[in-house]
């Protein structure tokens, strides 16, 4: 069982299994001719599309991703969504973080 939807009329149409796999479009005025294994390449060309969609890249070395938010196991980067960190910026990072909070703690104090 297959959609496929013609290219000249629009309709799409339900190839089973026992229909022949090369064919005309089931509309009567329409001279289209299918070719289901033609449809399946198509069909899995754009699976394969779609797929690549999803699939997260790391913004610094651009390799495959399990999620945003993560550790890149290639280059070792932080990665948070589209961006990435070096863990030495990181460091600075936590490091300026805890100074301006010990200059909270002092003004406050
Ligand atoms: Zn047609
Ligand atoms: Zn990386």
């Amino acid at each position: 069982m297959m959609k496929i939807q013609c290219a000249e009329c629009g309709r799409s149409f339900i190839w089973s299994d026992d229909m022949p796999l090369q064919g005309k479009c089931p509309e009567q005025d329409c001279e289209w001719r299918y070719d289901v294994q033609e449809e399946m390449k198509k069909a899995a060309e754009k699976k394969a599309q779609a797929m690549q969609k999803d699939l997260v890249l790391c913004p610094h070395c651009q390799k495959p991703l399990n999620s945003r938010w993560t550790l890149c196991p290639h280059c070792g980067d932080v990665v948070v969504g589209r961006l990435s960190f070096s863990r030495k910026h990181l460091f600075i990072l936590g490091l300026t973080v805890l100074v301006i909070l010990s200059l909270i703690y002092r003004f406050w104090s």
